[in-house]
């Protein structure tokens, strides 16, 4: 069967697509992952593709582990592999696309395992540092909607720093509503769990004296970086009304770059391992 070849699709929410030509006029050297992005959640939207993917969760997965620890995840094989190859031309323009296995890709996608995701790039002649970001902006469909179908099993109460679905450390941090309740977020599954105000989620420090914030000097005031002087980790925060859509997450992630080289500036960084190292299997049906 043949396949269209026009990559670019259009997201149905006008919203997303307001924000999107917004970061693409501040950023213009983003493009190229933005429109990645586009695709990636106007794929997570189209709804109908994923819905069928399953997700079956160990019970015997340990306490602090995250809900997507030990699970088995059934896909089916049409849908993974028409998305695969949908990303792999949009954003290689289909160089080497065929060598690559999508099960394998997805799978170390999802458990954050750049080992793996670094043999498959150099087995198919990629570039490492650009599959892994295609390798997480091809999961993010599938992580978000197991997410969804795991909502109500996710712990009221989650005292880790990594996300509580998938493992990851979060993208930013909300300070949500009136209260200022501190709330992070997933920007692979796009799951809020709060979290107490002075806590770092890398290494659990609370106390207060390691534990600021930078702040730009002029322009935009309301998003700063919460850093931590013990582990030197830090995660960028902004005030929010209402809890982000997914793709907020991940849009103003994206937005605010110049907190980003701010804090590296200022020899803070983001861990290189994944809050949780996590073991899952994808299955296709
Ligand atoms: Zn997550
Ligand atoms: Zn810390």
């Amino acid at each position: 069967m043949l396949w269209p070849l026009t990559k670019r699709r259009h997201v149905a929410n006008p919203q997303l697509a307001q924000r999107i030509d917004q970061v693409r006029g501040q950023n213009p050297e983003s493009e190229r992952w933005l429109g990645l992005v586009e695709a990636a959640f106007a794929e997570a939207q189209a709804g109908e593709a994923w819905a069928h993917a399953a997700v079956g969760i160990a019970t015997d997965r340990p306490v602090r582990a995250p809900l997507l620890h030990h699970a088995r995840i059934t896909v089916r094989g049409r849908v993974l592999h028409r998305w695969c190859r949908d990303v792999l031309e949009l954003a290689l323009e289909g160089a080497r696309s065929r060598d690559l296995e999508p099960v394998q890709l997805l799978e170390a996608a999802i458990c954050q395992d750049d080992e793996r995701i670094d043999g498959i790039a150099q087995n198919a002649g990629i570039d490492v540092a650009s599959l892994r970001v295609i390798a997480q902006m091809t999961a993010l469909p599938l992580l978000q909607t197991c997410a969804r179908a795991l909502t109500e099993q996710v712990p009221a109460s989650w005292w880790e720093g990594y996300c509580p679905v998938c493992g990851a450390w979060p993208t930013l941090a909300e300070f949500r509503g009136l209260e200022r309740k501190r709330w992070l977020r997933c920007g692979r599954c796009a799951t809020g769990w709060e979290a107490s105000w002075l806590r770092c989620p890398f290494c659990g420090e609370t106390e207060h004296t390691n534990l600021g914030y930078l702040a730009p000097e002029e322009g935009e005031t309301t998003r700063k970086v919460e850093v931590c002087d013990s582990c030197k980790g830090y995660v960028k925060s902004e005030p929010t009304v209402r809890p982000l859509a997914a793709w907020e997450v991940v849009l103003d992630d994206l937005a605010t770059v110049p907190l980003e080289v701010a804090a590296l500036d200022r020899g803070y960084h983001r861990p290189e391992r994944p809050g949780f190292v996590l073991e899952a299997r994808i299955v296709l049906i």
